[in-house]
């Protein structure tokens, strides 16, 4: 009896054991689709296999209502959100870019001159030293210093933020080498196996042309439309495109390869060759691999959400996924990972679409516009006030104000009425009202007050009517193509998708769920502190308990 007792006590010991050490995933993936709206789950759901996007839909947790909770909605403040768990006024990332006035330029969410490219001569200064507080992928390494965190993209600030600052290796795709490079924030040279893969792809030599995958009658989207962007090469926005042919006439080989879809194969090719190189899950101390796929932003912004460009580059990343998702199948088995798969903004249809089918939307030519202010400051103050503007952001001139005497608050005042005559703005906030709070009294406020950073931010900020964009100036080339940004749904409503060790299978989320939610439900799912400033709050429904 006694050695019966001592083995269930043994027993009970070792599986107790075991459970222990099986509640953390060996690998957790972050997947961000650039600039993919969530309805192209269901919209382009006729191209997909079973094995992509789809094996996440009946396998996984569909967060069904996930929104972006700021402005402005932009590709930098979008990975950093996700990673953060909170919004640009606490991470700081306002924009791609903002103005520097001290510096009198616009500088990059990831400029920083003490740093220099490893693997290119191309000059970049890149780091994650802009990001004003910890990336969850930063509390990962903090916790256990033997996690090993790799993120992977074909733009700059799509490794970088994600990665944060203590990274084990950030790269992403430079346009002079065509090579995947990082920086000596991280790093002073190129582990090998990175070496090794640059010199396996040439992007003038190896680019092959674009053919739709399959049979023509299976698209939806018609090829010939006339809001599509016109490539340096081509005569029309249609298929074939045939990349050799065109850099051959003059357009530039590495710009070509980051609108091809093969840009897309390139990047699982080398996440694929990470988990392996980098011998990422092989321990009891769970990975992070954060990837994200950039090139169905940069052809969506050349052709448009509703274009056959877009289906075919969406039926060629759900078979990436697909190997993606196999690879870490094979590699971890189903419970070995956790994945999530989301996107850093959506996008608005083109607004030149909308004014022909009579729907709301158009633009708003930027340069007119602030000359109209220009001189409005003129007629009243007898000086131009305005320093600059960029992202729907009015920087006045502070150093001009306070030698005349004038309260900035009162200018800033009288800019915003200005601008609230014209019919395209919807919503103009001063610093003030962005400071102050009041302007979280209704919902774009709130979403403006999110995105607002005191130092980095203007004094003014302002939304443009739904179905807008702002473009410089008035002429052909800004009638094609889209863009985003904005607070409204076709940029904000996005696809948030789990997969894994303990994901519950085919379950659909209808409550709403902000983007920050992510690192703060991953945060309960590796059982690490809340990073810095996250204000994002758990899934629920994702940490039940299984039974
Ligand atoms: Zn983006």
């Amino acid at each position: 009896m006694k050695k019966i007792l001592l083995l269930v006590f043994l027993l009970s010991y070792v599986f107790g054991f075991q459970a222990q050490i099986d509640k953390a995933p060996k690998i957790v993936v972050g997947i961000v689709v650039d600039q993919m709206c969530y309805d192209y789950l269901y919209r382009f759901e006729h191209l997909y296999t079973s094995g992509g996007f789809n094996r996440l839909l009946v396998k996984g947790t569909n967060c069904r209502n996930t929104q972006y909770n700021y402005v402005p909605t932009y590709t930098a403040p979008g990975h950093a959100s996700i990673y953060t768990g909170t919004t640009p006024a606490n991470h700081g990332i306002v924009g791609n870019d903002w103005y520097v006035r001290d510096l009198h330029k616009t500088v990059t969410s990831v400029s920083d001159e003490r740093y220099q490219t490893v693997g290119s001569t191309s000059g970049g200064q890149a780091a994650p030293m802009n990001l004003l507080t910890y990336t969850i992928t930063d509390q990962l390494k903090l916790a256990s210093p033997k996690s090993k965190v790799i993120s992977l993209s074909i733009k700059d600030r799509s490794a970088i933020l994600p990665g944060g600052h203590l990274s084990d290796g950030s790269y992403w795709f430079d346009y002079q080498s065509g090579d995947f490079v990082t920086s000596t924030f991280y790093k002073d040279a190129l582990p090998e196996w990175v070496e090794r893969f640059n010199a396996k792809f040439d992007p003038v030599k190896d680019l092959r042309p674009w053919r739709l995958l399959l049979p023509e009658s299976t698209y939806l989207m018609t090829d010939a439309s006339p809001y599509e962007v016109v490539l340096t090469g081509k005569t029309a926005a249609t298929f074939p495109y045939d990349f050799p042919a065109m850099i051959a006439a003059g357009a530039s080989a590495t710009s070509l390869f980051t609108i091809s879809p093969q840009a897309n194969e390139v990047l699982t090719d080398f996440a694929i060759q990470a988990l392996e190189q980098e011998d990422l899950g092989q321990d009891q101390f769970t990975d992070f691999l954060c990837l994200s796929y950039s090139t169905p932003d940069i052809a969506g912004h050349a052709f448009g959400p509703y274009s056959r460009e877009l289906e075919d580059m969406y039926a060629r990343l759900d078979r990436e996924l697909q190997r993606l998702f196999a690879s870490l199948e094979t590699r971890y088995g189903k419970d070995g990972f956790i994945l999530f798969l989301t996107a850093d903004h959506a996008v608005v249809p083109v607004p030149e679409m909308l004014v022909k089918m009579k729907m709301p939307g158009g633009y708003f030519f930027m340069h007119d516009h602030l000359q109209v202010l220009r001189d409005d400051f003129i007629m009243k103050y007898n000086a131009d006030l305005l320093e600059h503007e960029t992202n729907q952001n009015i920087y006045l001139d502070l150093k001009k104000i306070d030698s005349l005497h004038l309260d900035i608050d009162e200018v800033a005042e009288f800019a915003a009425n200005e601008l609230r005559q014209w019919p395209e703005v919807k919503t103009v906030l001063t610093r003030t009202q962005l400071r102050s709070g009041s302007a979280s009294t209704d919902y774009w406020g709130e979403l403006l007050r999110n995105g607002y950073d005191a130092q980095r931010s203007g004094e003014l900020i302002f939304l443009l009517q739904p179905g807008y964009l702002a473009k410089d100036h008035d002429e052909p080339k800004a009638h094609q193509g889209t863009s985003h940004g904005s607070a409204f749904n076709y940029d904000t409503h996005v696809p948030l998708l789990w997969y894994g060790k303990g994901i519950p299978q085919g379950l659909s989320l209808y409550d709403p769920i902000q983007i920050t939610d992510i690192s703060a439900t991953l945060v309960h799912l590796l059982n690490l502190q809340r990073p810095g400033s996250m204000t994002g709050k758990p899934i629920l429904p994702l940490l039940q308990p299984k039974k």
